[in-house]
């Protein structure tokens, strides 16, 4: 199967992770370490999982003009990822994320968006002929919600599938939905977006409905490691069960999925055999630790199908 285009517009920050043996109280200082550094933000890591399937990637997004921001393109490059609308703002930083996980695994997350929290409407229409070529455009709620209306304007205009990543969960004016190709939720995004608590399946298709209501065609609402709930109108939805993995760090699970599902799709696989592959993405990026460096290969991914039972619901 070739692979079109996939355009993601979305976020890149710089990941910056210490362990600490508790979390520190305000006014506190904590001895920590080790200390880790990498790249991050929903939209560079879902665009990391899509290029590693074997789709051809361009990332839209903005970095500071400094060496954090130098980095990304480094980093972008090397993922073969392109960045000719990777933009540089001379007076914002590049976005961080000043991570802190303490002995339990349980951690707190400051995100300064910096330079990726700028990016405006005219910046995204630089990238109108790529987004045009496009054969599925990718997009967050982690920049400016001016960058996601002109991404939708722009995929509407020509035609393109857009998939929406509701993350992190920001209220999305209602005409904007309309336009919107697949929305995918987790759990807790799903229940702010509609006001239902996702707790079985029967309450997932009722949010499910609900979003589909408001205009979305597709709805995809992930659920951790029991996989994925999917609805495209009707009396009921599907699910699509999570592989069983040994999960090490879940961090970057919806960003796994978000890229496998661009590229499956891009490729022209049926929503079923691409829910699918999103799954096989994601359980095989928890396994790893990390976010974009956890992201599985495409012979990873179809190694790991193989040896699955036989689907019986594709
Ligand atoms: P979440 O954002 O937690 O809903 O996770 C996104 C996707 O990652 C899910 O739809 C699953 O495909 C996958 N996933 C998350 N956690 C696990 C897990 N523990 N085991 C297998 N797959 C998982």
């Amino acid at each position: 199967m070739s692979s079109g285009i996939i355009t993601v517009v979305g976020s890149y920050v710089v990941d910056l992770m210490s362990r600490t043996p508790h979390m520190p109280k305000p006014g506190e200082t904590v001895l920590g370490g080790p200390f880790r550094m990498g790249p991050g933000g929903k939209g560079g890591n879902q665009a990391v999982a899509a290029a590693r399937q074997g789709s051809r990637v361009c990332m839209v997004t903005k970095v500071g003009n400094d060496p954090f921001g130098q980095a990304a393109v480094k980093h972008f490059q090397a993922e073969h990822i392109s960045t000719d609308y990777v933009f540089v703002d001379d007076a914002e930083a590049t976005g961080a994320a000043l991570i802190a996980v303490d002995d339990n695994g349980e951690n707190m997350i400051v995100v300064a968006l910096g330079a990726c929290g700028k990016l405006s409407a005219e910046d995204v229409a630089q990238a109108e002929q790529m987004i045009k070529r496009s054969t599925v455009v990718l997009v967050q709620l982690e920049t400016s919600m001016e960058a996601v209306r002109k991404t939708l304007e722009l995929a509407g205009t020509y035609g393109v599938p857009v998939i929406l990543n509701p993350a992190p969960y920001q209220p999305i004016p209602e005409e904007l939905l309309k336009g919107v190709t697949y929305i995918t939720p987790n759990e807790t995004e799903a229940f702010l977006l509609t006001g239902i608590e996702i707790t079985d399946e029967e309450s997932a298709y009722r949010a499910a409905s609900v979003l589909y209501r408001r205009g979305v065609k597709h709805v995809v609402i992930t659920l951790g490691k029991k996989g994925c709930y999917y609805y495209e109108g009707g009396p009921s939805g599907i699910l699509y069960p999570g592989f069983h993995v040994d999960a090490v760090d879940t961090t970057g699970a919806g960003d796994a999925f978000n890229g496998g599902l661009a590229h499956a799709l891009a490729e022209g696989r049926s929503i079923r055999q691409a829910l699918r592959y999103a799954n096989a993405v994601a359980a095989l990026s928890v396994t790893k630790i990390g976010t974009a460096p956890a992201m599985p290969s495409r012979e990873e991914v179809e190694r790991f199908l193989q040896n699955q039972p036989i689907d019986t619901t594709a």
